[in-house]
C-alpha cells in the first residue's frame, strides 16, 4: 500500500490550540510519528489501535536521526493508509521540514502539509502583546538561536540569501514592492511565491523571480508574498513561469538537506 503523509502542526501544546484539521487527521491517523514537544494530552486524540511512535530528539538514547525519521515516514506509508508525521508549533518554522519533503518527494510518496499555530504567535497571544504595530514595529523576525552551520544570529539576519521574507499586504503594487526588495540586497532572481487565499479551496499559487512580479496580474486579495531560496522547492502549478526558467534565472546552486532549517 501506498499511504499518505501528513506533516501537521501540533501548534504550541494545548490540545485547544490544534486545527479542527489536525485533530481529524489525528483521530483517523493509522501511525502518529511524533516530535518531544507534542504533549500527551494531544497524543490522547490518536485512535487506541493506532501506533504511536516518539521520533524526537531527545527520546531514547541517540534520539532518532533525521535519517530514521525520513526512512521511518516512507515505511510506514508502504504500511499504512494514514500516516501523520506530527510537530511542534508550525511545521514550517524550525521543522526540518525542507528534509522531510525532499525524503518523500524522492521516493514518490504523496504528502500534504498542514499549518499550526507557531511559539511566536502562541506567545505574544499568551502575554496579549503584538508582534507587529503599525505605529512601531512593521517587520517580524524569526530567527533561530541554533542552526546546523553553527552561524551567528547576526549572520543570518543580515545576510538576505540565508532569509527568508514573508510580506503581508504586498500588492497592488507588486512592482514597488520588489524594487524596494531589490535595494535591501536581494537578488533579481530570488525566488517569490505569491499566495492569495492560502488554506483556502480558492487558493492560488504564483512562483515568479523578483524580477518579475512587476508584471504580476490578477493575484486575488488577500495575498502574501513569501521570497527567498527556499521558495525553489515550492510545488504548486506554475502560474506565471516554470521551476526549469526560475533555476536558470536564479543560478543559485540546489540547496542541500543540511543547509535547510535547524
Ligand atoms: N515548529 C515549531 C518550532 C520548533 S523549534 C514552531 O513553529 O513553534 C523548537 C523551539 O520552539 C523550542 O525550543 C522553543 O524555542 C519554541 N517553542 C515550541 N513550543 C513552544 C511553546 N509552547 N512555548 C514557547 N516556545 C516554544
Amino acid at each position: 500500500m501506498k499511504g499518505k503523509v501528513h506533516i501537521v502542526g501540533a501548534g504550541p501544546g494545548a490540545a485547544e490550540l490544534l486545527t479542527l484539521k489536525a485533530a481529524s487527521l489525528l483521530r483517523a491517523a493509522d501511525v502518529v510519528l511524533h516530535d518531544d514537544l507534542v504533549p500527551q494530552e494531544i497524543l490522547d486524540l490518536v485512535k487506541p489501535s493506532a501506533e504511536i511512535v516518539n521520533v524526537g530528539k531527545r527520546c531514547g538514547r541517540h534520539g532518532t536521526s533525521q535519517q530514521q525519521i525520513n526512512a521511518l515516514m516512507i515505511e510506514s506509508a508502504d504500511r499504512y493508509h494514514t500516516v501523520v508525521r506530527l510537530k511542534s508549533g508550525d511545521p514550517t518554522v524550525f521543522g526540518r521540514l525542507g528534509e522531510e519533503l525532499d525524503a518523500l518527494r524522492e521516493a514518490g510518496i504523496s504528502y500534504e502539509v498542514v499549518p499550526g499555530v507557531t511559539a511566536a504567535t502562541a506567545a505574544a497571544a499568551a502575554a496579549s502583546f503584538t508582534l507587529t504595530d503599525r505605529r512601531e514595529a512593521s517587520a517580524l523576525v524569526i530567527l533561530t538561536g541554533h542552526s546546523c552551520h553553527g552561524q551567528s544570529l547576526s549572520r543570518a539576519l543580515l545576510d538576505p540569501e540565508q532569509t527568508t521574507y514573508a510580506i503581508y499586504m504586498p500588492g497592488p503594487d507588486y512592482g514597488a514592492t520588489a524594487r524596494e526588495l531589490m535595494r535591501l540586497g536581494l537578488d533579481e532572481s530570488t525566488p517569490c511565491a505569491v499566495v492569495s487565499n492560502a488554506g483556502r479551496e480558492q487558493q492560488q499559487s504564483k512562483l515568479v523571480a523578483l524580477s518579475e512580479l512587476e508584471s504580476l496580474t490578477g493575484v486575488a486579495p488577500p495575498a502574501v508574498l513569501i521570497a527567498g531560496r527556499v521558495v525553489r522547492k515550492a510545488d504548486f502549478e506554475l502560474a506565471s513561469s516554470s521551476v526549469e526558467e526560475i533555476f536558470q534565472l536564479a543560478l543559485i546552486p540546489p540547496i542541500s538537506s543540511e543547509s535547510l532549517e535547524l
